[in-house]
């Protein structure tokens, strides 16, 4: 078996063998770019590794020095020469990039020897010396497991001792001191000699990588990340190239384009004479990539050409790590590169328009979850004006946030679960603070760059993140942050502006998003390859307007009880529920029918001749009346009825079980006059909006909660006759249609005869859902996240539609509608109808549209335009 490939053998399509990183070195060397040559030993060697309990089999063994023989040939160097050796960086490369997880070795193959005649070669002992403490560094840190901040500490007390405020100013008597402290402290540790043998050091940096796929912050980052753990690490071996030599070397990152705005415009730091993770470990401040064109023109020149190329070939944004060794570039990974929503919207257009890729590809880009941060507020301008600003730092991911400062994961996880807007104040992130920085409304640091972990990982989160404000001093332990003179301490309001990097003290106030061209390119294209109706749900005019201008259809659910709740109208209410006759119900009902026809009106106003399908009333009555004694007694004064017999229709409309209970059109069947009044509504409305503005209205009147087809029979009976008689009576025309909600098991079941007496279906998933596993949407809260953590559910189900159960229901319903009415209009207005793998699901079972919140109808035009093609 194939255990090692050399960077001339592979290439990116092969992944899952060579992980992301040693693939795309392969492929890279292919295409003629500057690599520094290299091996990589597969994922599969890994798992074999860990199979056999820790122990790298004899022919991988083997196989690693006959490909470093490889190189020496190449380089003209040999690995081990005591002159002039062959040194290599050890690289882990796990097919699913795991930022930070898994460590790297550079300088592999010096010792106490070579380090001398690496010094007398490039007449350089200071490079030499560097690169020998690194080596012993990464080594102690990565393979013996030292933790890093040991070695940190020799080297700051150096610094400081000498006045030194950067490690560039170390010399080598510094250097060689340090080193030696360093071998002591391995020594003292581990009680073992730092090795001197290259082919020692380099089996045990290879072992090391692959052990560490089983450590459990890897473990932790995949259970997080639904990463398998049967996947392993492949190991890349490459040679080395230096950009700690002097002041005409240097390291760096780089986005081919701005990852936060997506703007064509290559975006990166780098240090001058630095190594590694110099750049992202924020020991100096990295200067931008436009410094680069000022220090050295040529080799800025040829980066340009170079990001140019790779964007050429991936046909994406790049994010990529770079080498200048004496002028020479080199280029050392490249993948593609995070970036925020509004960045990937710019950079799908832009990329459609400069005609690297075709429109699919740019609408299947963009993750419709993400476009929803692009559709959030951002501060009120006036307000941010007289905003008490404290520091500024890295614009490091943008948008906006409020909320009460926490210092550590657990404390945020806490009070974001406890209801509260948090922002996760620390020094800097790790990995260990995903959970935390999950829950986040923003996040704050006062160390790292641009592509430090916290900016990293919030622009992938789309989190709104101020990195690296030297000006915050935090302290962790005693959860307080300080600025000048000012002392902020755990649960006090700041606000953070992660698109100019600003922090303010207190609470700021937030205002509508504002939808760039580039995005409503993108919806348009949507809406070119979507087959599924964008429909919205709302209850109000306002509503209505705002899901119009994110491009909505249609209404797909109006509900009509929230019209019932506002003031002067709910005694009204009250006043139908509590009556006793019919007589007196009726007279209630005839005060409401103004309120109710008049809320119509407005609603058919602003949707014009588009469909709006308005539910009659669903909730039990219950739920209108007051329930303290209080305000029962003050309800009994207002109806001038005794208190005791308002007590006793109270206390009989109490149910066991309301949601299984006397509601939806149950209500219609017992109190025909309610659901009469309502049609006699909508009807009116619509006829007098025709009249007044010549509209063609749609109104679609649902009948909730029907199980059986005589319920279904009797009220659109009764629905038919009132509209029928008004419309008579009427000047002009109107079209509307009777339809049902399928949201009871049995009406899905039996969906053939219900469909000979609907005009269309609307399948209700939240109640279907929580009809057809039995538990209610409301008590669910205290188990669902145990079931969730158990694994018996993978999503809550009642976020994301539960395909394989009451997904059969939604298919054989569909299907069996259909039979009875070939045409029959299907569509969904549960939550799950602006989630979009279940709107996916609605494309493939053939629904007409899919309903959501106003603000989802964007994410549902994007999503639904991906499951097309
Ligand atoms: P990570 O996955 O954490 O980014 P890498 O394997 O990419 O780790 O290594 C980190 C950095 O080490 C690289 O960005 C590069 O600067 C440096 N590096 C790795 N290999 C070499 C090499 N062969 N020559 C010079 N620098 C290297
Ligand atoms: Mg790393
Ligand atoms: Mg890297």
């Amino acid at each position: 078996k194939k255990y090692i490939y050399s960077f001339d053998e592979g290439k990116k399509e092969m992944k899952s063998l060579l992980g992301g990183k040693g693939a795309n070195l392969a492929e890279m060397s292919h295409i003629g770019l500057p690599v520094p040559p290299g091996f990589t030993i597969t994922t599969e060697a890994c798992l074999k590794y860990l199979e056999m309990g820790e122990e790298l089999e004899d022919q991988i063994k083997e196989g690693i020095f006959d490909y470093i023989e490889e190189l020496e040939e190449k380089q003209n160097k040999k690995f081990g020469d005591l002159e002039d050796p062959l040194l290599v960086s050890v690289r882990s490369g796990a097919v699913i990039s795991m930022p930070g997880m898994m460590d790297t070795i550079l300088n592999l193959g010096l010792n106490d020897k070579s380090v001398e005649g690496l010094a007398k070669k490039t007449s350089n002992p200071r490079f030499a010396y560097d690169s020998y403490r690194r080596l012993i560094q990464m080594f102690g840190n990565v393979v013996l497991g030292i933790p890093a901040y040991e070695f940190d500490n020799f080297l700051e007390d150096r610094k400081e001792k000498n006045g030194y405020d950067n490690d560039t100013e170390l010399e080598v008597q510094d250097l060689k001191d340090i080193i030696e402290k360093f071998k002591n402290l391995i020594k003292k540790r581990k009680n073992i000699e730092f090795p001197q043998k290259p082919e020692e050091q380099l089996l045990m940096a290879v072992e090391a990588v692959f052990s560490s796929w089983n450590n459990s912050r890897a473990r932790s980052y995949r259970n997080i990340n639904d990463i398998p753990h049967d996947l392993g690490t492949a190991v890349n071996v490459q040679t080395m190239v230096f950009g700690n030599i002097g002041e005409n070397s240097g390291t760096g990152v780089a986005f081919t384009r701005n990852p936060a705005t997506g703007e064509n415009k290559v975006f990166g730091e780098f240090l001058l004479n630095a190594q590694g993770e110099d750049v992202v470990a924020g020991i100096r401040t990295p200067k931008d990539i436009s410094e680069l064109k000022r220090l050295m023109p040529e080799v800025y020149e040829e980066f340009v050409e170079l990001t140019e190329t790779l964007e050429k070939h991936y046909k994406d944004m790049q994010d990529i790590e770079f080498t200048i060794q004496e002028g020479d570039l080199y280029v050392l990974q490249t993948r593609t590169g995070k970036r925020t929503a509004d960045a990937a919207v710019n950079i799908a257009v832009d990329m459609e328009e400069e005609g690297l890729i075709d429109k699919e590809t740019a609408i299947l880009r963009v993750d419709p979850e993400d476009i929803s941060q692009l559709l959030h507020p951002n501060f009120k301008k006036d307000e941010l004006e007289k905003a008490d600003m404290l520091a500024k730092g890295l614009a490091a991911s943008p948008g906006a946030a409020t909320g009460k400062v926490y210092f550590t994961s657990e404390d945020a996880v806490q009070a974001a679960e406890d209801g509260e807007d948090v922002i996760l104040v620390r020094k800097e992130t790790s990995p260990e603070d995903i959970e935390g920085m999950v829950k986040a409304e923003g996040i704050l640091t006062s160390r790292g760059g641009m592509t430090s972990h916290a900016a990293v990982v919030a622009r992938g989160m789309g989190k709104c993140c101020v990195a690296g404000v030297g000006d915050i001093r935090v302290d962790e332990d005693a959860k307080k942050f300080y600025v000048d003179d000012r002392v902020f301490s755990e649960g006090d309001y700041i606000s953070l502006n992660g698109s100019l990097g600003e922090v303010y003290a207190g609470v700021i106030e937030t205002t509508d998003a504002h939808l760039s061209d580039n995005f409503m390119m993108l919806m348009e294209w949507s809406d070119e390859y979507r087959q599924l109706g964008i429909y919205t749900n709302a209850d109000t005019p306002k509503d209505a307007g705002v899901a119009l201008d994110f491009g909505a259809e249609g209404i797909g659910l109006c509900r009509t009880e929230h019209m019932f709740f506002e003031s002067g109208r709910i005694i009204s209410v009250r006043e139908m529920i509590v009556a006793n006759t019919k007589k007196k119900r009726k007279k209630a009902l005839d005060k409401l029918f103004p309120y109710q026809k008049d809320d119509f009106k407005e609603i058919f106003k602003v949707m014009e001749d588009k469909a709006v399908t308005i539910r009659l009333l669903d909730p039990p009555l219950h739920e209108f009346l007051p329930q303290n004694e209080n305000d029962i007694k003050s309800l009994a004064k207002e109806l001038s009825i005794p208190v005791e017999s308002l007590k006793r229709t109270i206390e009989d409309l109490e149910e066991m079980n309301p949601m299984l209970g006397h509601r939806g059109c149950r209500l219609g069947i017992s109190y025909p006059e309610i659901y009469k009044m309502q049609v006699k509504a909508i009807i009116s409305a619509a006829l007098e909006v025709n009249e007044e503005m010549g509209y063609d209205v749609q109104a679609d009147i649902m009948i909730p909660l029907i199980g059986t087809e005589k319920e279904l029979v009797i009220l659109r009976e009764q629905a038919l006759e009132v509209a029928e008689e008004l419309i008579d009576q009427a000047s002009v025309d109107l079209s509307y249609t009777i339809g049902t909600m399928i949201e009871i098991p049995r009406a899905a079941l039996l969906a053939d005869d219900i469909a000979k007496h609907a005009d269309f279906f609307s399948f209700g998933t939240n109640d279907l859902t929580q009809m057809t596993y039995g538990f209610s949407r409301d008590d669910a809260g205290k188990f669902i996240n145990q079931y969730m953590d158990k694994e018996i559910f993978q999503k809550d189900p009642f976020a994301t539609l539960d395909q394989k159960g009451v997904g059969k229901l939604v298919d054989m319903a569909v299907k069996l509608g259909r039979q009875t009415k070939k045409d029959l209009k299907i569509g969904i207005c549960g939550e799950h109808g602006g989630e979009p793998s279940s709107i996916d699901f609605c494309h493939r079972v053939g629904l007409d549209y899919v309903s959501c919140s106003p603000y989802r109808v964007p994410i549902a035009r994007l999503a639904a335009a991906q499951s097309a093609i």
